[in-house]
């Protein structure tokens, strides 16, 4: 379990800022390790402020909902740019489904961490057929702290890592829930494209 290098400090001069990332599939506990850690921060009186893309409009639009309806209120906005302009002071950003967002990110997530404030990211690193999903691999890059998550296989109970689709679309994005998509290993994930 990912453990918080520091949490709180008292003297905002001191203080750094850094990025961290928590990857993985569908399904893989993503959004309550954000939220987990958004918890922590709130406890020890730190300002936090949570975004996520507006385009995921799958649950409620004012909060960062995940698949076990743990939530926390987040604002939902059109650019990474706009990160910047609501972030204000707060200590500790969150980001959620950041995979949605363009290579602009990047930039916003450095700005924020250089600022001094703590920068979590939680998304997708690959898209449903197994590819990377840019923006993340530059954000993994970039990060301080990197956490891959896991899901277990819909399919024979194995640790996995895909996304795989339950649909013949072929859009990158298809928002969708278990009607769409399960998470499978390596084998079940290649087996079933094939
Ligand atoms: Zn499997």
């Amino acid at each position: 379990m990912f453990i918080e290098p520091f949490i709180s400090i008292k003297n905002k001069k001191d203080k750094k800022g850094h990025i961290e990332v928590i990857c993985g599939s569908m399904f893989s506990g993503k959004t309550e390790e954000l939220i987990r850690r958004l918890n922590r921060a709130l406890i020890a009186k730190q300002k936090v402020e949570i975004f996520k893309p507006s385009i995921d409009k799958r649950y409620h639009d004012l909060d960062v909902v995940s698949h076990n309806e743990n939530a926390i209120r987040s604002t939902p906005v059109n650019f990474a740019e706009d990160i910047l302009l609501l972030a204000g002071d707060c200590d500790v950003v969150g980001i959620d489904e950041v995979q949605f967002f363009d290579n602009h990110i990047v930039h916003i997530a450095n700005v924020l961490a250089n600022g001094g404030k703590r920068v979590i990211l939680a998304g997708l690193d690959m898209d449903f057929e197994g590819k990377a999903f840019e923006p993340m691999p530059q954000l993994l890059a970039i990060a301080e702290y990197v956490t891959k998550v896991h899901a277990i296989c819909m399919n024979c109970g194995d640790l996995a890592s895909y996304s795989y689709r339950l649909t013949d679309t072929k859009d990158k994005v298809l928002l969708g829930e278990k009607d769409s998509y399960e998470a499978r290993c390596r084998k079940c994930f290649y087996e079933g494209k094939s």
